[in-house]
């Protein structure tokens, strides 16, 4: 039985990647021991994280003018990082408000900072990201690239002037972006990099001088770059984890797994465009390639329908407690025989069959 996973988060893995964490889980390569029971100070964990690190920096083709962040606190933690660390010039903060992702960044945010909503789609239910220009005076301007409850991504990058932040946790690596059209991009492991309790920060360092140090020292992104993410006990699974993934997107190449999440999201969408019963109401140029969201207009509808498809295997559809309806997560570990699965099963249920 094959059993296809459309979680948005913590998601489905590589196969590839489970079955080498399984055979390396009791000894790690000639260690003799588990990478669960290793200190993060020994010189074979140190080689572990240096590796993540090397392999992201080619993957995102990363300057040296940036750090490579590993933290703990989830993504959410970054809502409060962010202005601790760099709302430290005019107090200000500016976001650009795209889902429910960017209200629970703008609300942690207005504890440290005073903040300026730009510009917002929510009166019309985030179908869209707002066009710009925009202009910002801020310490910086925060967006949230793809909107993993809403299913919408920027179309193209918001230029202001100022430091640009971007939550990327559901779409980092799902295709190539510019690091340096960013001051600092941030990502929650789980979705489309490896494995819960984890976070990639990527920090310009310049931006490292504004760090204050009247907050405390775990908090500090300078802390964390100048001890190489090894100030305190770093997730250590979850960094190996993500060694792993990261290694799998290098052998499959970025190019490669970038032209099949197009595919996948065309295939799907057009199935999703032609059909009787399903909508999808995202204006078309914002449509994510990640986090695919359709309905039937009817919540008893939709319920019949997650029970249909779990019933063929196909699990974690259910869209976003916030949304309702559902919602497939097509990450890079998606294969195309899952796709094609639910297109299938969203046809018979068009059919009639329940
Ligand atoms: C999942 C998600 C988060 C929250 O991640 P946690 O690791 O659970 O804190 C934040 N932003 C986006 C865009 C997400 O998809």
């Amino acid at each position: 039985m094959t059993v296809y996973n459309f979680s948005a988060g913590p998601a489905v893995l590589p196969a590839s990647v489970l079955l080498k964490a399984q055979s390396e889980l009791l000894a790690y390569e000639d260690s003799g021991q588990s990478v669960l029971e290793m200190s993060h100070r020994s010189p074979i964990f140190e080689s572990i994280r240096d590796a993540a690190e090397q392999s992201i920096r080619r993957l995102m083709s990363i300057p040296d003018s940036y750090s490579v962040l590993f933290l703990q606190g989830g993504a959410s933690l970054q809502f409060s990082m962010l202005p601790q660390n760099l709302a430290t010039q005019t107090g200000r903060v500016d976001f650009i408000d795209t889902g429910g992702w960017s209200k629970k960044a703008v609300a942690d945010a207005k504890q440290y900072a005073t903040v300026d909503v730009l510009a917002s789609s929510a009166d019309q239910g985030y179908r869209f990201i707002p066009d710009g220009p925009f202009s910002s005076s801020a310490d910086y301007l925060h967006i949230t690239w793809n909107n993993t409850l809403e299913g919408t991504t920027f179309p193209t990058v918001p230029r202001v002037g100022v430091p640009l932040v971007a939550d990327i946790s559901s779409s980092i690596l799902s295709e190539p972006m510019t690091v340096e059209d960013f001051d600092v991009l941030y990502a929650g492991a789980q979705k489309n990099l490896g494995v819960a309790g984890m976070t990639v920060v990527i920090i310009k360092n310049d931006l490292l001088d504004r760090v204050p140090d009247t907050i405390g020292a775990y908090l500090r992104y300078d802390i964390h770059a100048k001890h190489r993410s090894l100030y305190n006990t770093p997730p250590t699974f979850s960094l190996y984890m993500t060694k792993l993934v990261l290694e799998w997107i290098e052998q499959t190449g970025l190019e490669t797994i970038t032209k099949r999440n197009a595919a996948q999201a065309t295939l799907l969408y057009e199935a999703i465009d032609q059909s009787t019963v399903f909508h999808n109401a995202v204006a078309v140029r914002d449509r994510s390639r990640m986090n695919i969201p359709f309905s039937t207009g009817s919540e008893a509808e939709d319920t019949v329908f997650l029970a249909f498809a779990e019933r063929h295997d196909l699990i974690n559809l259910a869209g976003h407690r916030s949304i309702g309806g559902m919602r497939a997560s097509l990450y890079n570990a998606m294969p195309t025989e899952g796709v094609e699965a639910l297109i299938d099963i969203l046809h018979r249920f068009e059919q009639g069959e329940r």
